[in-house]
This record gives C-alpha cells, structure tokens and sequence, in this order.
C-alpha cells in the first residue's frame, strides 16, 4: 500500500487514504509519522482487496517532522 492523500495530521498521528499499487483499491486508515512507519509498516501492509504489498519500487514519503524533533 501506499499513502494517496492524507486527510488530517495531529503531531505525528494522522489519517490517510492508502492506496493498493496493484489493483488500486483504497482504504483509510491511520498512521504514524516517522520513517520507520513509512518506510516498514506502509510497505508491508497487505491489501484487503488483492492481498499484495507495495512492491519492490515503493518509495516512501518523508515525514513531516524528523524523527528527533519533540512535538
Ligand atoms: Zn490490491
């Protein structure tokens, strides 16, 4: 999966609407804004529509805060 849009961001807790490579299904769900969540938990959710995950070429977006900055 990866990121289409992110609809609300609080701190680092947001909502998004994820979106599948393969078959484009969308879901909302929330996330975390650091670089392990883009770069580990995004790339191996499992679509519920195919049951893929990102593939190989998945590039994960920087986060809006760096990892060390206290909110
Ligand atoms: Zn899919």
């Amino acid at each position: 999966m990866k990121i289409k849009t992110i609809k609300s961001q609080s701190r680092r807790d947001f909502t998004a609407i994820y979106e599948c490579e393969h078959c484009g299904a969308t879901v909302e769900g929330y996330g975390y804004d650091d670089a392990n969540f883009h770069q580990n938990v995004i790339a191996n959710m499992a679509c519920n529509q195919c049951g893929k995950k990102a593939s190989d070429d998945y590039r994960p977006l920087v986060t809006k805060y760096a990892d060390h900055e206290v909110l």
